[in-house]
């Protein structure tokens, strides 16, 4: 929230300050100092990508509302969590405020789609990044590593242990996801169910509907935390999934751009803030070391 306010304040005091700094008392000065200390460099080059979205005035960004830690809609409907706050961060660095990013809600299945017909100009959204998401789109990051795991019901009554125990049992998970079509294809003897929401998944496990839900371990991590009478984690992560910030394709310069300020706030700490701020506050878990973005 702040790093988006800073950079609305900025950008007016940068501009009153050159306007009137001979003329501003002690205590204009003083505050104009605090302020400007933050100063974002926030010109872009004529005909850039990033040039035309701060033309636009508007951020528009893709994200999941129903992901407790990474994107959660809170009782305004304003999504909540480290995803979030990566958009909210790269916002901040192109001078928009946080009023100036419109969230989009997208589902697993619609984030390519999405980017492809321009109705966004990013998705963030625990969004692993693959060769076969890269044919349609590219990716900047990774700014996170997860692994897919299995949530069940407290107790684990079934004894799933790992996704060979899934055979003969039925397993929720979202459709154009990497985990369904990783059951899908190594898994075939689990019974998939699919929904377009992993809240859907977490209802039906509650309800005794399936036996199992599976997903990347961060975001059942996120539903465990919230009901750990109702869910458990496997904890037994058996693949890699890169975050990734998805851009449309062939926009290189606003994903160079993207991969700059990441790098930064792995440097400078704000990445780890805004992870203890959200997915690290409701699980606990310390911020981990930041990948190593891959500018491919
Ligand atoms: N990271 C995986 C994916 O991109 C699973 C999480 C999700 O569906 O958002 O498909």
């Amino acid at each position: 929230m702040r790093i988006t306010r800073y950079a609305a304040g900025i950008a007016a005091a940068g501009l009153l300050l050159a306007g009137c700094a001979s003329e501003a008392g002690n205590q204009a000065q003083d505050d104009a100092e605090e302020t400007t200390a933050q100063v974002e460099e926030v010109e872009f080059p004529e005909g850039s990508t990033m040039a035309e979205i701060v033309e636009a005035g508007e951020l528009r960004v893709g994200t999941k509302i129903d992901q407790p830690g990474f994107g959660l809609a809170n009782t305004a409907g304003d999504p909540e969590g480290f995803d979030v706050e990566m958009a909210k961060l790269i916002a901040s660095k192109m001078g928009l405020t946080e009023d100036q990013i419109t969230f989009t809600e997208t589902v697993s299945a619609n984030r390519e789609p999405f980017l492809q017909e321009g109705r966004v100009d990013m998705v963030v959204a625990t969004y692993t990044i693959n060769d076969k998401r890269k044919e349609l789109i590219d990716f900047a990051g990774p700014y996170y590593v997860a692994g897919q795991d299995i949530m069940v019901a407290a107790g684990n009554p079934e004894n799933i242990e790992g996704p060979e125990d899934l055979a003969g049992k039925t397993v929720c998970s979202v459709e154009g996801s990497t985990p369904a079509e990783n059951i899908r294809t190594s898994y075939p003897e689990a019974e998939l169910v699919l929904y377009d929401a992993y809240s859907k998944c977490a209802d039906d496990l509650r309800n005794g509907n399936v036996d199992a839900v599976t997903t990347d371990n961060v975001i059942l991590t996120g539903f465990v935390a919230g009901a750990p009478d109702a869910f458990e984690l496997v904890g037994n992560p058996f693949t890699e999934e890169p975050y990734g910030i998805g851009v449309p394709k062939g926009q290189d310069d606003f994903r160079d751009f993207i991969n700059d300020v990441l790098e930064e706030s792995f440097e400078d700490g704000t990445w780890a803030e805004a992870w203890d701020s959200t997915a690290g506050a409701i699980t606990g878990q310390e911020a981990p070391e930041p990948p190593a973005v891959n500018r491919y």
